[in-house]
């Protein structure tokens, strides 16, 4: 906070430079900042944030679905439940604590079942040493598996795997920020970035590490860390900028809470998300569930007491 008292609000980079010059890492935190920042510049110009990012290529978003209770028959039943509703038809399948055979069984019955009408993809969260992968890849790519997230730990491993088998390689956890981006990049260690811009360290930060990868030939994926509204919003108008967002999203956050904190929630139809349009982020809070949300209310309560 001294950092931005008497900063002026309007040169974001300006600011977010001072910051990290003074500050290592904590890029969560720079996020939030620029975020906020990027949303009061659109408020004050009139543009949404994606047009202050230099413009969006798309209005919408695809949005996959994570399949994860890890019984086959139940997210067969969910997976059906989203086709049928049109909300997804992407499906993650959350792997790596089974056998790798049992695993993919559950994964090719998952795909069996589902067919054209749906990609099924795994993350593996890095669960995997290099030779289960090697069985894993191979066995995934003929179940019809099209992507594996992070399926192990290192960027000379993921580089190791990329490229052998008929199924793509995304880097998730490996990345953090453009530098990881060029490492990842130098060692051709992954088809996909799944880019995310907490991870990333901010909006500006997450369009360097998509330059990094259409420099490098690597496809882009938008990545959530399951962020509520504002994050999601915040993520979907960077993403809206990239010149080619090839895997689509996983921007479901907010579908997965069971309170509203948007005024008016944020728009998911047909596959897709709805990049907003307003001024700055396009989203209003709904201000009497700011209150009920406030985690300090009994503080507040006792000091409006005094
Ligand atoms: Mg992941």
């Amino acid at each position: 906070a001294p950092l931005l008292v008497g900063a002026d609000a309007s040169h974001v980079p300006a600011i977010m430079a001072k910051l990290d010059k003074a500050i290592r890492d904590n890029r969560f935190a720079k996020c939030a900042v620029e975020t906020a920042l990027f949303d009061a510049l659109g408020q004050r110009t009139g543009l949404p944030v994606s047009q202050l990012l230099g413009g969006r290529v798309r209005e919408s978003l695809a949005v996959a679905w994570t399949l994860a209770s890890g019984d086959t028959a139940k997210d067969i039943d969910e997976a059906e439940r989203m086709l049928a509703q049109r909300r997804h038809n992407i499906f993650k399948l959350k792997i790596g604590r089974r056998a790798v055979a049992d695993d993919v069984a559950h994964v090719a019955a998952i795909k069996k079942a589902l067919g054209d009408r749906a990609a099924v993809r795994v993350d593996v969260n890095m669960a995997w040493s290099e030779l289960q992968a090697q069985h894993g890849l191979a066995a995934l790519a003929d179940a019809g598996c099209e992507l594996a997230e992070q399926p192990v730990a290192t960027a000379e491993a993921l580089a190791r795997l990329k490229g052998r088998y008929p199924i793509a390689v995304m880097a998730d956890e490996s990345l953090t920020g453009p530098a990881s981006a060029f490492a990842l990049a130098r060692v051709a260690g992954a088809d996909v970035f799944a880019v995310k811009i907490e991870q990333s360290g901010g909006l500006r930060a997450a369009q360097q590490v998509a330059a990094i990868a259409d420099a490098a030939g690597i496809s882009l994926y938008g990545g959530t860390m399951l962020e509520g509204a504002v994050g999601t919003v915040a993520s979907a108008h960077v993403f809206a900028t990239f010149r080619d967002l090839q895997w689509g999203t996983e921007l479901f956050g907010p579908l997965l809470l069971t309170e509203e904190i948007l005024a008016q929630p944020l728009q998911y139809q047909d596959f897709q998300l709805a990049v907003p349009t307003a001024p700055g982020l396009g989203i209003a809070l709904d201000e009497d569930r700011v209150q009920f949300f406030r985690r300090d209310k009994k503080r507040s309560a006792a000091v409006a007491a005094h």
